[in-house]
């Protein structure tokens, strides 16, 4: 017996717009698609809530017993700057700015990538396959597309026609628009324009000769268009149709609609049964981008080397402040809404601690099968986290009137409050423990920088013995003093 054949569970589909029961297509799995990271440059933290969306979804899956196949891709070629049909492919610009090979690029921010996700302690995807890896694919489908009639070829590149293809299909069901409208509202096209229409999308670009990373095919050397990679790779580790595929909101439209034309055009039918948008994390209310240099690195954040912050938070932390909110809601981030979330966080770990330790009675004051219930009815209401959450606050709220003497827990309740509360907090949010370490970094700076203070008050007062002393033997245990301009700093090795 599995737990999700005790639970109805609901997802959002962004496809139509309704709460649907999820119904996998195959009882006990489920093939999930997310779109990956572009890796040409460090990930930021609105990118880290769209994984965490999912990573937390993943979870989820995993603890009602499903086997899932979740694929997250890495785009390491063919997105084009602007996400324009023209310009420069990304990483092949960040190559030429840094004078790279453009597959260092790739590594030095895959890298990045995953060890990001790891200090916020994400699941890893079950595959995480690249897009240069999977060009022959790519390839194949544009063959198959153009032997359908929804592609032509001009001058060496390869366009899909999406009046053709609306023909006999809908293009602009996942976003709600009318391929009518959005031909009303385009430029016209100009003179250098090969396509026939400006909705028309590349799937293969001719490589001119400066650019670098380029491939042969049948149509000369070139490279494939921006939407084709996630068909390509979601196709051949899911299947034509699949369950789940996912990406932030700001995706539904041009990818994932181009996404299910091509699908569409090539297998004459749908490829997802549930779409899912994760919504944007903001600052200063604006949409978090890199592009726009409106963005905070994960790295500033656990350092708290960032003047929007007053102090370093832990990944848990910053993951228990995004989990607070619904992953279809936006969130904005800023200091006070991370202290807050600190505060909140504490006291979960604070009455988990306690939980172990209670004292238990012959009957319960606290209804924990009731409780439990309803932090089950939160999550398969579309994965309401915050719900949940204050479910765990509610438990917190018992924990601590039972330990103060104000009401009474069984055994049996006890175990079972327990195991719950590990696997909603631990399992299924990702959250870990690790504040205590935390406080010990707060401690040792504090304590450190008291003896900073002390070695500049033996300064002041011409004792060299003394500061040179403090200096020697903090060294001696591996903090190193740098005296500088603006002060002492100190490091840890
Ligand atoms: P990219 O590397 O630009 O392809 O983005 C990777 C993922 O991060 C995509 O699913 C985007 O939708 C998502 N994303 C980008 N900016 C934000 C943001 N500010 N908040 C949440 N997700 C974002
Ligand atoms: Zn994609």
């Amino acid at each position: 017996m599995h737990l999700y054949q005790d639970q109805e569970l609901k997802i959002y589909n962004s496809l139509n717009g309704k709460k649907e029961v999820f119904t996998p297509l195959n009882e006990g799995h489920i093939g999930m698609y997310v779109c990956g990271p572009t890796v040409y440059s460090n990930v930021h933290l609105g990118n880290c809530r769209t994984f965490m969306s999912f990573d937390m979804i993943f979870r989820y899956f995993r603890h009602l017993g499903y086997k899932v196949r979740y694929v997250r891709n890495i785009t390491d070629a063919g997105h084009l700057v602007d996400d324009a049909e023209d310009g420069e492919d990304k990483i092949a610009k960040k190559a030429r700015l840094e004078k790279l090979e453009p597959m260092e690029v790739v590594q030095r921010y895959t890298v990045d990538f995953h060890t990001i996700l790891q200090k916020f302690n994400f699941l890893p995807p079950s595959i995480e396959p690249t897009a240069t890896g999977h060009i022959i694919e790519q390839i194949e489908i544009i063959k198959d597309i153009l032997e359908k009639g929804y592609a032509y070829e001009i001058n060496d590149s390869v366009y899909f026609d999406v009046s053709k293809f609306n023909e006999d299909h809908e293009y602009g069901k996942l976003s709600g628009r009318k391929l009518e409208d959005m031909i009303a509202n385009t430029r016209e096209l100009t003179a250098q324009d090969e396509k026939k229409s400006p909705q028309d999308f590349a799937l293969w670009k001719k490589a001119e000769p400066q650019h670098i990373m380029r491939w042969p095919s049948p149509w000369g050397d070139g490279f494939p268009g921006w939407h084709l990679e996630c068909t390509a790779m979601s196709t051949k580790y899911l299947g034509e149709t699949f369950d789940i595929h996912g990406g932030g909101m700001d995706l539904k439209f041009p990818h994932h609609e181009c996404e299910i034309a091509q699908a569409e055009a090539c297998n004459g039918h749908s490829p997802v049964n549930y779409w899912m948008h994760a919504n944007m994390l903001t600052l200063n209310g604006k949409k978090m981008a890199k592009s726009t240099g409106n963005s905070i690195l994960p790295g500033e954040i656990f350092s708290g080397n960032n003047a929007l912050l007053s102090k370093a938070f832990s990944p848990s932390v910053v993951r228990f402040f995004m989990l607070q909110a619904h992953y279809t809601s936006i969130l904005d981030l800023s200091n006070d809404a991370l202290l807050a979330s600190e505060k909140g966080f504490n006291r979960l770990m604070d009455g988990l601690k306690i939980l172990k330790n209670l004292d238990t009675a012959k009957s319960s004051d606290f209804d924990v099968p009731a409780w439990k219930k309803k932090c089950y009815e939160a999550m398969n209401d579309d994965f309401n986290t915050p719900i949940l959450i204050a479910q765990l606050f509610e438990a917190v709220k018992h924990i601590n009137a039972i330990k103060e003497g104000r009401e009474n827990i069984s055994l049996e309740d006890k175990n079972e409050l327990q195991t719950t509360m590990n696997a909603f907090v631990f399992d299924v949010l990702g959250l870990e423990d690790k504040n205590d370490n935390e406080g010990d970094t707060d401690t040792l700076s504090s304590v450190v920088e008291l003896l900073i203070q002390l070695r500049k008050e033996a300064r002041d007062n011409k004792d060299f013995a003394t500061s040179d002393k403090i200096r020697d033997q903090l060294a001696a245990v591996g903090i190193q003093l740098k005296d500088g301009k603006e002060g002492t700093t100190f490091s840890v090795s």
